[in-house]
């Protein structure tokens, strides 16, 4: 995408760049500013997060969805910024970090206009990932994955034909909950869950990592970015995260990626795909001093939330706009204190056995399924 040759940088529109991702991504800009300039810059409202970067950065837009921006410094304000930034003129790359079912319109509008999107926020793609890649199609954009396991597929898929793939092995670290007695899970607490053995994220997707929900996430997701079905996409428990996916061959060949963890790297990759150029900052692997690498069947009956979702996903239709939104709404409840960890899976099980149904191929229905699912957790949480 990013010729190793280009002069001028390329500019990029970072949606949530307050986020663990959007300063991952400015750390990655650092160190390649000849290559690489935030034209945008947005946060939901975390104002005085965003005023420090944009002091640095100096970009040319600047929104934020629900803050307020500080007297006279000429920000945009509202759910709107995100499409205008997505669509700024002079960025190149939307680098869609922002959490949740919220990015899913600035996608959208990227890809419309042609542009490239370097997608973190995998929601886009579990709500309406029908939709999404038919418009990338229509509008001439592309959708690149920045997910660690989604960049390692996409690694390990360059210049394959996707008629010598037999199946994608996709790597999970098992969460903070992976050797605890299934019994133990439901009476997580917050500060349990937040504890992500691996990676340093958000809270949303590091609540995700506990349940596994993540991980039917990034199967939706991983259907959709390389058109495989559902019976050829697997999940293997990898509890050091070094190996990041696996892709299997039909003549038996296996083929992986590997690096020590930290999203800066499949960032960069996201910006300089097809190539890629040097200095990640992230630390060599040393395969010796790393010592052993471990897989493990996941353990289906600890965390039904990965079922829930992937049956969400070969169901199709609305069922995983259903399902992330039920999921987006009972981990914030559980963030807030209002459920406990066991009741995340019961109520997403709840809205889907009364949603799933539902009619979810246009971009309406879709979005109306997520609000009908969204309903259906709030309106049960006080009982
Ligand atoms: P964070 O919660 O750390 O950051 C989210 C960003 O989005 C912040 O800038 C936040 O602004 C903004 N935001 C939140 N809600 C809204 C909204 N309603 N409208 C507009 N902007 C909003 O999340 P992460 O960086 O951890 O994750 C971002 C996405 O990337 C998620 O989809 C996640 O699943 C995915 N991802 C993350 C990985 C990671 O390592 N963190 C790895 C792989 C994927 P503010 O700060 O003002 O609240
Ligand atoms: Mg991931």
């Amino acid at each position: 995408m990013v010729s190793p040759h280009t002069r001028d940088p390329v500019g990029v529109s970072l949606l949530g760049s307050t986020g663990s991702i959007g300063t991952s991504a400015l750390r990655v800009f650092a160190r390649h500013p000849q290559r690489f300039v935030p034209v945008a810059l947005t946060a939901n409202g975390r104002v005085d997060a965003l005023a420090e970067q944009v002091a640095t950065w100096k970009p040319s837009y600047v929104g934020v969805v629900s803050g307020e921006p500080p007297a006279g410094s000429g920000w945009h304000r509202g759910p709107d910024c995100l499409v205008e930034a997505a669509t700024h003129p002079d960025a190149q790359v939307v680098l869609n970090a922002v959490v949740g079912a919220a990015g899913l319109h600035a996608t959208l509008a990227a890809l419309r206009a042609g542009r490239t999107v370097a997608l973190a926020n995998k929601e886009t793609l579990v709500v309406a990932g029908e939709v999404v890649m038919a418009t990338a199609r229509t509008g001439g954009g592309t959708v690149v994955p920045v997910d660690s396991e989604h960049s390692a597929i996409l690694q390990c898929l360059a210049g394959r034909r996707p008629e010598e793939v037999r199946r994608l092995i996709i790597t999970a670290s098992g969460g903070p909950f992976r050797t605890w007695p299934t019994a133990r899970i439901s009476d997580a607490t917050v500060a349990d869950a937040l504890n992500h053995p691996t990676w340093r994220m958000g809270s949303k997707i590091t609540i995700d990592s506990a349940t596994l929900a993540n991980k039917a996430l990034e199967v939706i997701e991983a259907h959709h970015l390389f058109g495989v079905p559902y019976d050829r996409i697997e999940v293997v428990v990898h509890p050091q995260s070094i190996v990041h996916s696996f892709v299997e061959f039909i003549d038996g060949s296996v083929v992986a990626q590997l690096g020590v963890p930290s999203m800066e790297l499949p960032i960069l990759y996201a910006l300089t795909h097809p190539e890629r150029i040097a200095d990640s900052g992230v630390p060599r692997y040393d395969p010796v001093a790393a010592g052993s690498l471990q897989f493990e069947p996941v353990r289906h009956d600890a965390f039904p939330t990965l079922t829930l979702g992937i049956e969400a996903g070969r169901a199709g239709g609305a069922a995983p706009a259903v399902f992330n939104a039920a999921n987006e709404e009972a981990v914030a409840a559980f963030l807030q204190g209002a459920l406990t960890f066991g009741q995340i899976p019961v109520r997403i099980a709840s809205a889907l056995e009364a949603l799933a149904d539902r009619p979810g191929r246009t971009l309406e229905e879709l979005l109306e399924a997520d609000a009908e699912a969204r309903r259906h957790v709030q309106s049960r949480l006080s009982c």
